[in-house]
């Protein structure tokens, strides 16, 4: 059973109910974060709970104090019967409320939903996976909004079978995709947009980290569209995905069209460090 803490109680998320006035659903007014938990225990919470704080800010959400009370909350359902061991995602998420004072939020509402985790399939970590162009800048990247319409817009317009939509700005910058950071292979380096330019992804900060540890090249500028023709190879980088390798975008094939060395590598090297953001 999912469970959710709402409104100062633990139940089955069936049960918990948003108002039809709350930004989030009149505005699309929220900020939320997925933290992986494996085993029962979180991996880099700490991290995800700073950017939500920023993403709230960033909205207009004040958000403080709920901010100062979700570790402790986390924690608490964790160690619910009903969790016992739990391996998924625990989501929380902050919406706006039902006060709109031009663009502040000062009665935000929250909950957090101990969810399953879908990941990708064996099929899609053995062949890797398709982005779609979406030629459009992601508004306000620092902050993990859940309005996710922008990414989502392009998905439905193609005949092709994609996994997400790769954001591209008019001038051809590679900025992310609709919920992973992106990171293309080529020279013998690793290429991947600065921070600003996209959402500081918690996996992404620990994937540069260990590739850099272990020798590999890491260049923080955007990728451009023009190199994709030339590059070895691409991935994407997320909480639930960890490292999946892009082998098409678009109609481009990246490389030899199958999942490269380097990808390969590094989600092998971050199995292997795990432990060290497990908290
Ligand atoms: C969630 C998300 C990511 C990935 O961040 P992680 O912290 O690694 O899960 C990247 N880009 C966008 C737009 C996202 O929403």
């Amino acid at each position: 059973m999912v469970l959710c803490y709402y409104n100062g109680r633990f139940s089955p998320v069936s049960e918990c109910a948003l108002p039809l006035t709350d930004m989030a659903i009149q505005r699309g007014v929220g900020a939320f974060e997925s933290i992986r938990i494996y085993d029962g225990t979180p991996f880099a919470m700490k991290q995800h709970l700073e950017r939500l704080a920023g993403s709230a800010a960033g909205s207009g959400i004040m958000a403080e104090e709920i901010i100062e009370k979700l570790p402790g909350l986390i924690r608490e359902g964790l160690a619910l019967p009903d969790n016992k061991n739990f391996d998924g995602l625990v989501k929380p998420y902050i919406t706006g409320g039902d006060v709109n004072n031009k663009g502040s939020f000062p009665n935000p509402r929250f909950f957090i939903i101990f969810d399953e985790v879908h990941k990708p399939t064996d099929e899609e970590k053995k062949n890797g996976i398709a982005l779609e162009p979406n030629r459009v800048a992601r508004p306000f990247p620092l902050i993990k909004s859940t309005n996710y319409l922008f990414g989502l817009i392009p998905l439905s317009k193609t005949q092709r079978v994609n996994f997400e939509t790769l954001y591209i700005t008019p001038e051809g910058e590679i900025t992310e995709a609709m919920s992973s950071n992106f990171f293309l292979c080529k020279d013998g380096k690793i290429i991947t947009a600065p921070v600003g330019k996209v959402l500081k992804g918690v996996t992404r900060d620990i994937i540069i980290t260990l590739a850099r540890e272990n020798g590999f090249t890491v260049e923080e500028r955007c990728p451009l569209e023009s190199e994709l023709a030339s590059a070895d190879e691409a991935f994407i980088t997320g909480t639930v995905k960890e490292i999946l390798p892009v082998v098409r975008v678009g109609a481009q094939q990246i490389g030899s069209g199958r999942p490269g060395p380097v990808a390969q590598n590094l989600q092998h090297i971050f199995l292997k460090n795990q432990q060290r953001w497990m908290d």
